[in-house]
């Protein structure tokens, strides 16, 4: 099985799901770059840091943080840390930009960094295939819990409280619907050219309809990654 599973997607294709999926099922790591960024933006002790002030309007704005910060501080450190410690990690749309992945002449990539942690053949790629327009839907209609952040589907009828802790839910700030278009426009620009550089690069990119219900598109996910 591979040891290291990236998966791509429009916002709402349910990358998210399916890492929590794997992690939960088959013991991954859920490498979540935008919780570590939310998380890393919203310590108060951070926010003293003009840097982190800045990350922290272009987060809540729905573009994509600085790449140079995000790649550095966020994604290497915590991999190296995890790949020590011998776990296997799926990533969920990380990482985001051309130069996330592959890095420039100065620094390396998420991409090369992995390589050489775990290996080329230990990397699997997914691809999650939604319409756009069901994009939209689901992040329009999604909400995380307020105290435990656990996600409540799209698919829920107006639940007010949280399935797990029955704390009250709150609206993502990243899903209204402006926001939603700017993240829309980020992905199709800047992330989804990643995947062509991967294949070049040799990788095979394993599609698979996001439509279904999750647990019948983790089905599929388990089948690929083996
Ligand atoms: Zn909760």
């Amino acid at each position: 099985m591979k040891k290291v599973i990236l998966i791509y997607g429009a916002p709402g294709a349910g990358k998210g799901t399916q890492a929590d999926l794997l992690a939960k099922k088959l013991g991954f790591y859920h490498f979540d770059t935008g919780k570590y960024i939310e998380q890393t933006i919203n310590d108060p002790e951070n926010l003293k840091s003009k840097k982190f002030q800045k990350e922290k309007a272009i987060f809540d704005s729905g573009k994509l943080n600085t790449p140079s910060w995000v790649l550095k501080d966020i994604v290497i450190k915590n991999t190296k840390k995890l790949a020590k410690a011998g776990v296997r990690i799926v990533f969920s749309g990380s990482p985001r930009t051309l130069f996330e992945a592959f890095g420039d002449e100065k620094t390396k990539g998420l991409i090369e960094t992995l390589e050489k942690l775990y290996g080329k053949e230990n990397i699997g790629i997914l691809y999650l295939d939604v319409k756009s327009e069901s994009s939209v839907f689901r992040n329009s209609n999604r909400a995380v819990c307020s105290v435990c952040g656990a996600p409540v589907l799209y698919t829920e009828n107006g639940a007010q409280t949280c399935p797990f802790c029955g704390a009250p839910l709150r609206k993502r700030s990243l899903d209204n619907p402006e926001t939603i278009k700017v993240r829309l426009e980020e992905y199709k620009n800047r992330t989804q050219p990643i995947l062509e550089e991967l294949k070049k690069r040799g990788y095979e990119i394993n599609i698979i309809n996001g439509k279904p219900e999750p647990f019948k598109v983790f089905e599929e996910v388990k089948q690929k990654i083996n």
